[in-house]
């Protein structure tokens, strides 16, 4: 099957649909997270007293990001492209819900996508656990293998590799992780004129 005739599209939300201000390591320090763990894992990971806490300032810190979030180059075009041609959309993020719906509220994306087919933290497992693309798959009577993964991190493309959904790295200049990526495109824009 070509990309152009993919009609099950899930797409990373952070550093893919929108452009990265997530300052990781910034937020490891406020939390007093190891800069090596993950950060989701080792909240999961705490007492619960302390990982509410802990949860509840990401929330808040992530919603000011949210408020201030910009379009990635070509992604609102790409989706609108998609959309035309019948696709079905979802968004798979390791934010939560709530805030992924503020974020696609702001950058012009509010109406591309069900609520029900954008998956959170608090949805689905966080990613590079498949669940999440299985689940979609699913919901919507596919077959896995049929899915179209976007991302712009590796944990998208391990997501993707998982599930045994096709893998499209956008966003970064160079591809650094070509063993799990099935297509590289330097940005949306790219990838929508690899559609045509
Ligand atoms: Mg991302």
């Amino acid at each position: 099957m070509t990309l152009s005739s993919a009609r099950h599209w899930v797409f990373d939300m952070d550093g893919t649909l929108t452009i990265a201000v997530h300052d990781f390591l910034a937020i490891k320090r406020a939390l007093e997270i190891p800069l090596e763990d993950d950060i989701l894992h080792h909240l999961a990971a705490l007492p619960a007293e302390e990982a509410a806490s802990k949860r509840a300032w990401l929330l808040e810190h992530e919603r000011e990001l949210a408020l201030a979030a910009e379009p990635a180059p070509g992604a609102l075009e790409l989706l609108h492209e998609l959309r035309d041609r019948g696709c079905q959309l979802g968004v798979l993020t390791r934010n939560a819900h709530e805030l992924a719906l503020i974020t696609l509220q702001a950058v012009g994306m509010g109406d591309c996508f069900a609520s029900e087919d954008i998956l959170g933290r608090d949805e689905a497992p966080p990613k590079p656990d498949p669940a999440g693309l299985l689940y979609l798959a699913n919901k919507w009577q596919v077959e896995p293998q049929t899915l179209v993964m976007v991302g712009d991190f590796h944990f998208d493309l391990a997501c993707a590799k998982a599930a045994g959904a096709r893998s499209v790295l956008v966003n970064l200049p160079e591809n650094l992780w070509p063993e799990l990526t099935d297509l590289h495109a330097r940005d949306c824009r790219e990838l929508r004129q690899m559609l045509s």
